[in-house]
């Protein structure tokens, strides 16, 4: 078996007096997608941001691809340039685009290569243009972000992650913003990147796409893995009473 891509064990996060994430192990082989799914208020927004250090953890460990760090006792924690060097191998894609409104839609996904990475304009530029492409955004690249919908301004914050170069792509409600009729096109992409044997977590409410794309689907209630294994297995027939009545709210899970 290949090293996983994704490994994090005895994960703790808490908020003041409020446990969010309570030992929590993962591990995620390269290519693999894998769906979050829970109840609101489970902790998954949590133990995204804390792979990707937006939020640092009070225990356990988190290695994405070569790079690893330690929480808690004793452990010396990143430092800011460790930390965004780790930050930028991790794509992150939100519920709300962040695109930055006075950039047009080709400096958006410039932006992070020239900036981060001293990358060339001229080579940021060709990849930012490779990227747009690969979103269906070619003819959009002069446009600025106020002229776009929704599901193009979240294919572009998309094109803006991948122009990282990430090992590894997170997905933080990507679609629960937008309209339904501009949800498949943003599936679409993720699809494709899928395909294309990107290792990925999507925090989803969409649950036939997480049976069709995901390989493995994770359920989480009260900062605790409930219930992991393969997406047709947890979504068709759930283990736990937990994930049933959680999957339960959805009707459509074919
Ligand atoms: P989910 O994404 O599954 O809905 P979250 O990870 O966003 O869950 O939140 C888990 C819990 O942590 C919630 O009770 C939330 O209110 C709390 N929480 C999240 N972020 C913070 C924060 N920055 N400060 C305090 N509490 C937080
Ligand atoms: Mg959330």
């Amino acid at each position: 078996m290949s090293t996983p891509k994704i490994e994090i064990s005895g994960l703790r996060k808490q908020f003041g007096e409020l446990v969010v994430l309570r030992d929590i192990n993962l591990t995620v082989e390269p290519g693999a997608v894998i769906a979050l799914i829970g109840p609101s208020g489970s902790g998954k927004s949590t133990l995204l941001r804390c792979m990707n250090l937006l939020v640092l953890p009070e225990g356990g460990k988190v290695r994405i691809g070569e790079h690893a760090f330690s929480f808690g006792d004793g452990s010396k924690l990143p430092n800011v340039k460790e930390q965004a060097r780790f930050r930028s191998n991790t794509g992150m894609v939100f519920q709300h685009f962040n695109l930055f409104p006075h950039m047009t839609v080709i400096q958006n996904v410039m932006e992070g290569p020239v900036s981060v990475k001293n990358m060339p304009k001229a080579q940021a530029e060709a990849l930012a243009r490779k990227l747009l492409d690969k979103v269906g955004l070619a003819d959009k690249v002069d446009v600025f972000p106020n002229k776009l919908s929704g599901g193009q301004k979240q294919r572009v914050a998309i094109a803006r992650a991948l122009a990282m170069e990430p090992e590894v792509m997170l997905f933080d409600e990507a679609t629960s913003a937008l309209d339904p009729e501009l949800v498949g096109e943003v599936l679409n992409v993720i699809r494709a990147l899928a395909a294309e044997g990107m290792t990925m977590i999507l925090v989803t409410h969409e649950i036939g796409f997480a049976r069709e794309v995901a390989d493995r689907v994770v359920f989480m209630r009260d900062g605790v893995i409930v219930e992991e294994g393969p997406a047709r297995e947890v979504i068709g027939e759930p283990k736990q009473e937990a994930t049933r009545a959680f999957l339960s709210h959805f009707h459509n899970r074919s």
